[in-house]
């Protein structure tokens, strides 16, 4: 054990401190994932996931685990569901949306509507690219996690009905966190992950679409065999199995942090993150800390907070590590600039006021001259 170190406090976006009925559901049972037993504990995840979305009517969408993280599950939805010739819009504002891009261009003829991170979604353009040319899906994050700023899927999706164009919605990071109203805001596919705001281990994704839209995948040529998305559909409706071997203990965990989502209640939960998340903002803004982004709506996930002009982040991590948190910095422009809080696992506002009394004390250690007295 001791080989590794110790236990750190996580508070960045993924991973997360698991509860320890998470933790305890991973050696459970053991029972052989072509029998019954995992059939239903399959069928279970995709009531629950189905669920703690939201969705009015479950009988008309469905909801897959993908085996890899959550660019597994995006990958999956964007290598299966575009027709041959048809073409992508990918909305980026921060590194997830650039990702997506990536992703897609492997597979589609693709087209970046590019931003500078955390600048809003410039809806103007969109709308006029979509007036002019023909798309077959729109793709999009909605909680940059890079920045902590939630995107307008309710403007987008409406943007998307208007001219009869799919959208596919990444929530790898807001998913349990950031209420979405599938239907009301016209997503056809969402993607989400284990590790993060559900809370479980990292090592799933989950696909979420509309019955109607998996079922027509059937009619596509298959572009990759592993990460075909109609596969686990079509698994999952005939046999409520995986294709493959599935990662069974992880699949357990994944079952119990969706079981505490609900049973905690969603509306409760969510109002316990937003809690969380203005808390940090307000125990930043107390200490004359700024705020990467004041004007846009942030997530109930990550607050990204400026670091004071002079401080390393190296050391400001390095130092924070020995006080037992862990916290990620900015990525791109961001590098060096910022350090990201989120409070998505097993975190309360007495660890985020520890938090930001560890914080006190690496800013105090880091500004002091050294050898003062030397
Ligand atoms: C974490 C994350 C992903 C996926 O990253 P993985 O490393 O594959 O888990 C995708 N999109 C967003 C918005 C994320 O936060």
């Amino acid at each position: 054990m001791d080989a590794y170190g110790k236990s750190y406090h996580l508070l960045c976006p993924g991973p997360v401190n698991v509860r320890p009925e998470v933790a305890a559901a991973l050696t459970s049972w053991e029972f052989c994932h072509r029998e019954e037993e995992f059939s239903a504990l399959l069928e279970n995840v995709q009531r629950q996931a189905l669920e703690v979305a939201g969705v009015r009517n479950p009988e008309a969408w469905a909801a897959v685990v993908v085996t890899g993280s959550g660019t597994a599950g995006n990958e999956s939805v964007l290598a299966t569901v575009v027709p041959d010739g048809g073409r992508v819009l990918v909305l980026a504002n921060g590194e997830f949306g650039e990702r997506l891009f990536r992703v897609s261009s492997v597979y589609n003829d693709t087209v970046v509507l590019e931003h500078d991170w955390a600048e809003p979604l410039d809806l103007e353009r969109l709308a006029g690219m979509l007036r002019e040319q023909e798309f077959s899906l729109v793709a999009m994050v909605h909680h940059e996690t890079s920045s902590g700023v939630l995107n307008p899927v309710e403007d987008v999706g409406a943007l998307c009905r208007a001219h009869g164009v799919r959208l596919f919605v990444d929530m790898v990071s807001s998913y349990s966190a950031d209420p979405l109203d599938f239907e009301a805001c016209g997503v056809t596919f969402a993607s989400t992950s284990s590790g993060k705001a559900l809370a479980s281990y990292p090592g799933l994704a989950l696909v979420m679409g509309r019955r109607d839209a998996f079922e027509a995948l059937g009619e596509l040529r298959p572009r990759n065999h592993y990460l075909n998305l109609y596969r686990y559909y079509a698994f999952l409706r005939d046999k409520a199995q995986t294709p493959n071997t599935p990662a069974v203990p992880l699949i357990l965990a994944l079952d119990r942090a969706l079981s505490l989502a609900l049973a905690e209640g969603m509306p409760e939960r969510l109002e316990r993150l937003a809690h969380l998340a203005a808390h940090v903002r307000r125990r930043a803004c107390e200490r004359g800390l700024r705020l990467l982004v004041e004007d846009q709506p942030l997530s109930n996930v990550v607050t990204s907070v400026m670091l004071p002009a002079g401080v390393d982040f190296e050391r400001f991590r390095l130092a924070l590590r020995e006080e037992g948190f862990v916290v990620y910095g900015g990525k791109g422009p961001f590098d060096g600039r910022l350090f990201q809080v989120s409070t998505i696992g097993d975190v309360d506002e007495a660890l985020v006021d520890a938090f930001f009394e560890a914080v006190d004390r690496v800013l105090r250690l880091i500004a002091a001259p050294t050898r003062l007295h030397a």
